[in-house]
């Protein structure tokens, strides 16, 4: 099979895609059903293959479409990986726990976000208290998540944008749209006031999985940000955590980034998955990171994601623009292109075998 048919044209030929390749390898599989349906009446499922021993002391869990839209990538990785043996010969102290499509609703209607418009990757905060703030976003709300997109409404939007980058640059603008915010439900990167279905499953299949592990890495698959189709291992630890210096002498000081150092094409975010692990797992030795890999231009990614969530909230579904916003969504986390998806997928086989060499040694 060429690398390219690897990569999935839709979630429904992902998750038989991934299933097959799962079910040749002798993984155990699991599915989980979703409690929202899609749009047009499917049923939506997150599936998950176990490969090594159950008791296996070492972990290593592979995530795809915690962001929806962007799990065509992660599937097709993942769908790779097994199809090309990279996990016939664990260790017998290793295990690999493969999520395919953690996020499966935003996966089948190519959003970036869940059922409940929740952005997976800041929707692990305690939700008993209150979520924390982000004043920027609060400044910028209506120009970020616009009620209309007519051109002068638009106009005004990125005039107030502009502004707002010419005051405080481009990082800042990044931190304030992306960080994650708690106050704007209809808006882009919203966390959430309670722990969606994603969130729980990801804690019970922790708890299944890993909690008897000493050692647990995990990668998190993602796509949209950085030059197109280069790879970034993201930490949100900082330089002088050892867990960023184990990432280091596992993936090498080129590839892992921190957001708290500022070195990483993302910014620093609030709720994350790979802090939900450290968390969960307390005594085991956690190394989680983002694999995130480039797409388009920041803004072009940004004006995509303003127009497909326009759409949803406030659009019509079944107009002819309504098309053209999808496809430009998709495409914004999702190229159209077999080189970048031959690249993305070296890159991810060689960050997971890196991770089974470390741990053979
Ligand atoms: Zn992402």
């Amino acid at each position: 099979m060429q690398t390219a048919q690897y990569f999935p044209p839709d979630y429904s030929s992902a998750k038989q895609s991934f299933l097959a390749a799962a079910h040749a390898c002798g993984a155990e599989i699991e599915s989980f059903i979703a409690p929202t349906l899609s749009t047009k009446g499917k049923e939506l499922f997150t599936d998950v293959a176990a490969l090594g021993q159950i008791d296996a002391v070492n972990a290593l869990v592979i995530i795809s479409g915690t962001h929806g839209v962007e799990g065509f990538a992660g599937s097709g990785i993942q769908a790779g990986l097994l199809f090309e043996g990279v996990f016939r010969h664990l260790c017998p102290d290793v295990k690999v726990i493969i999520i395919h499509a953690l996020n499966p609703y935003g996966f089948a209607e190519k959003r970036r976000f869940n059922e409940d418009n929740v952005d997976l990757n800041r929707n692990f905060i305690d939700h008993a208290k209150s979520g924390s703030s982000n004043y920027d976003y609060d400044q910028l709300a209506t120009a970020i998540a616009p009620r209309s997109l007519s051109r002068v409404t638009e106009l005004s939007a990125q005039l107030k944008i502009l502004c707002y980058r010419l005051r405080n640059g481009r990082s800042r603008l990044q931190h304030a749209v992306t960080h994650g915010q708690y106050s704007h439900p209809q808006g882009l990167f919203y966390g959430g006031h309670f722990e969606v279905w994603s969130n729980q499953l990801l804690r019970s299949l922790t708890e299944k999985h890993l909690t008897s592990c000493s050692r647990v890495a995990v990668v998190d698959l993602h796509t949209g940000l950085g030059s197109y189709g280069k790879g970034e291992l993201i930490m949100d630890a900082s330089e002088d955590d050892p867990v960023f210096g184990r990432a280091v002498s596992i993936w090498g000081v080129e590839r892992v980034k921190s957001t708290i150092a500022g070195g990483s094409v993302s910014s620093s975010l609030v709720g994350t998955i790979n802090q939900a692990f450290v968390d969960m797992l307390p005594t085991s030795e956690v190394t989680a990171v983002g694999l995130e890999f480039g797409t388009l231009p920041k803004m072009a990614v940004f004006n995509a994601l303003r127009a497909e969530n326009w759409l949803y909230h406030h659009g019509d579904q079944g107009s002819r623009n309504a098309d053209e916003i999808k496809e430009a969504l998709l495409r914004a986390f999702y190229p159209d292109d077999d080189a970048w998806k031959e690249s993305v997928m070296e890159q991810g086989r060689d960050v997971v075998e890196r991770v089974l060499r470390a741990w053979a040694e």
